[in-house]
Order: C-alpha cells, then structure tokens, then sequence
C-alpha cells in the first residue's frame, strides 16, 4: 500500500472508531498494530471482506438486491412480511441501515429509500447499506399508522421472542438488522393532519449522533433522545448511533422531502466514507436544544387558520393564526409564548382545547 493509500485507510479507521465512540487509545493501538501490517495485508483485506450473510441469504460483495424478510409463503408471513433492500460493496466499510414505514402512512421516508438504494452501485460502495423501507408494510399498504394489532411499532422496540405482534415484528427486526448496523437513519413525517418542517431529531448529548445528524446536511437539528421504545433510542441504548429524519405530512409523497432525504442519505454515506462522492458543503446546523407544543387554550375550540408557516422564526407575542368559534363568531388569537422556529404545525382544521398547533424549538440560551 502506498503512502497515500495508508493515510486514507488511516482517516477511514478513525472515522468509524469515533462513530461508534471507541476507546481512543485503543484505536492507537490497533492502528499501530495495522500499520504494522504489509501491504499484502491490503489484498488479504479485500478477500476477508466476504458475502453477507442476513436472514439466511447471501449477498456477494459488489451486488445489491432486494428480497423478502421472511422467505416463507404462508399466512403469518402474508402480513408480517417486509421488503430488505441490500447493497453489499466491493470493499470494506461501515454498515448504513436505513429504516422507513415504521408508521405506515407517512410514506415520504418510504421513497426516499427507494430512490437513495436505486441510486447506489454496489461496485462502487464501500461497506453494507441494509434498508428496510417498509418495516410496517401492511400499515404502508394500507395507510395505517399502527400496526395489525393496533399497537405502535415505534414504542415496541427492541422487542421480545414471545410478545404481541408489534413486539415480536421489533423483536426480528432488532436481532437480525439493527444490531448489525454502525448507523441507522429511521425515516418519518409528521402525525396525522400535522405537517413537519424537514428537520433531524438526534440525542446532542452523545458526541457520535450529534455529528452524524448535522452531517445529514439539512441544516435544522433538534436535540430529544426519543421515546421509550422507539426504533433511534433502543439503537442508541445498544450502542448504534441513530438519528431521524422528519419531513413533511402523512398519507401522501411530497417531492422536496423526498429529495431533501435522499440528498441527506447521500451526505450521510460520504460523511461514513462509503462512497467516492465527495462530502457537499455541509451547512452550519441550527441545532436547537429544546421545543415545546403550542396548543388551544382551554375554552377556545373551534375552525384553526393559521398564518404563521413551517420555518418562521417567531418573537413571544407574535400572531400565529386564529381560532374562530363557529356558533358564537368569537374569534380567538393563538399567540406565541416564547421565541423561537415554528418546526410542526397542524394544518386548517376544526380543533378542540389542548389540540397541538404548532411545534416550537428554541436555543437554551434564550
Ligand atoms: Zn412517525
């Protein structure tokens, strides 16, 4: 291996050390130990970097495909099943996954993993990309949010063997997928008769996902570790750094999301290096510690307009849009409590006290 040559594996070595957040004299050490090697190591390399094997299928090195999670025709299997995209590459690296559909109607994510895996050549990829862009697959066809059993998939992570179908659908995906991945993007919208400004969600307090999310390129960051239970915060309790990306309303395709997604996807795997692409111009992230919601005072029900939209940056007191009691004709103003970027909001419909209008993140420091 020439000079340069070692220096890009050296680079390549410490990124993913620090992405998984290793021991940084540990990662010395094994590098000393590498460097250590001859440069045959670097073609015994490349033969060591095997099939993949996953779920009892083999993937070849510089192939992709896509095939079903559970091989069997049966019953079960007839509403269990999901879609598993796989893009092994040619050369050693990191394992992406990518995760969409967990709510089945918010179908943006859905087709941003579409277009991010049609757009990689596996014999130009380094490391695994392992999508599942429809975990909820009979909630995607459908357009449900939950699950056969009615029960919120992104609540029963990681799952258990002998649970309910949410929990036993958790279960398979966590053991057979996440736990193999070095990172994983899971790919949501807003909930029903909400729309989301596109935006990354990601736990600030760890180094490793904080990085990974402004890396993302979106510009917008928002700090939260997630719910109990939810697919990024059960990956980053095991050790995997997971981040979501946001954007946009359920029930239908919005082509900027879209885009804007598969662009992310795309940073995300310069970033881990598993693609000759070059790293775009990441722009600086307003990262924002905090949001809180913006609800109907008690006793002010009735139609929602707002004027405020997704992106505003908003002053306490400002005007966001009104409420109109259809019996009375009184009209009620929803004001903002406090500074900040409206980030969600519920679009025009008829509201009750306490309904969520709008989502609102702020810097701590204000
Ligand atoms: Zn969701």
């Amino acid at each position: 291996m020439n000079r340069e040559g070692w220096v890009t594996s050296i680079a390549r070595y410490l990124r993913l050390a620090r992405l998984r957040s290793c021991n940084i004299d540990r990662v010395l050490v094994q590098l000393i130990v590498a460097i250590g090697l001859t440069a045959a190591a670097e073609a015994s390399d490349v033969e060591r970097w095997d099939s993949l094997q996953l779920l009892g299928r083999e993937v070849p090195p510089g192939t992709s495909t896509k095939f079903p999670f559970i091989p069997d025709r049966s019953f079960e299997a007839s509403y269990l099943n999901m879609p598993v995209f796989v893009a092994r590459g040619v050369t050693p690296g990191p394992t992406l996954c990518l995760a969409a559909g967990v709510h089945g109607d918010e179908l943006n994510g859905v087709e941003v993993v579409r277009r991010a895996f049609a757009q990689i050549d596996a014999q130009e990829l380094r490391g695994t990309l392992i999508a599942l862009p429809a975990i909820n697959a009979e909630g995607v066809r459908t357009g449900n949010r939950y699950l056969s059993d009615r029960r919120d998939l992104n609540r029963a992570f990681p799952g258990s063997a002998g649970g309910s179908v949410a929990r036993l659908i958790a279960h398979e995906v966590f053991t057979h997928v996440v736990i193999r991945c070095d990172a994983l993007l899971d790919l949501h919208t807003a909930s029903n008769k909400r729309a989301n400004l596109p935006q990354i969600r990601a736990d600030l307090s760890d180094p490793a996902i904080r990085e990974l999310a402004i890396h993302f390129g979106l510009g917008i960051v928002v700090g939260g570790s997630g719910p109990d239970g939810s697919l990024r915060r059960e990956a980053a309790k095991a050790g995997i750094p997971a981040i979501i990306y946001e954007a946009g309303e359920p029930f239908r395709f919005q082509e900027d999301e879209i885009e804007r997604g598969a662009e992310g996807v795309e940073n995300v795997m310069a970033y881990l290096d598993m693609t000759e692409q070059p790293e775009r111009e990441i722009p600086d992230a307003r990262v924002y510690e905090r949001s809180r919601w913006v609800r109907t005072a008690v006793g002010n029900g009735g139609f929602f307009f707002p004027t405020a939209n997704l992106g505003d940056l908003v002053q306490a007191g400002d005007s966001l849009g009104k409420i109109v009691d259809p019996l009375t004709d009184e009209t009620f103003e929803v004001l903002s409590p406090i500074p900040g970027e409206i980030i969600g909001m519920a679009v025009p419909q008829p509201v009750l006290s306490g309904y969520a209008l709008f989502h609102l993140a702020w810097h701590e420091s204000n």
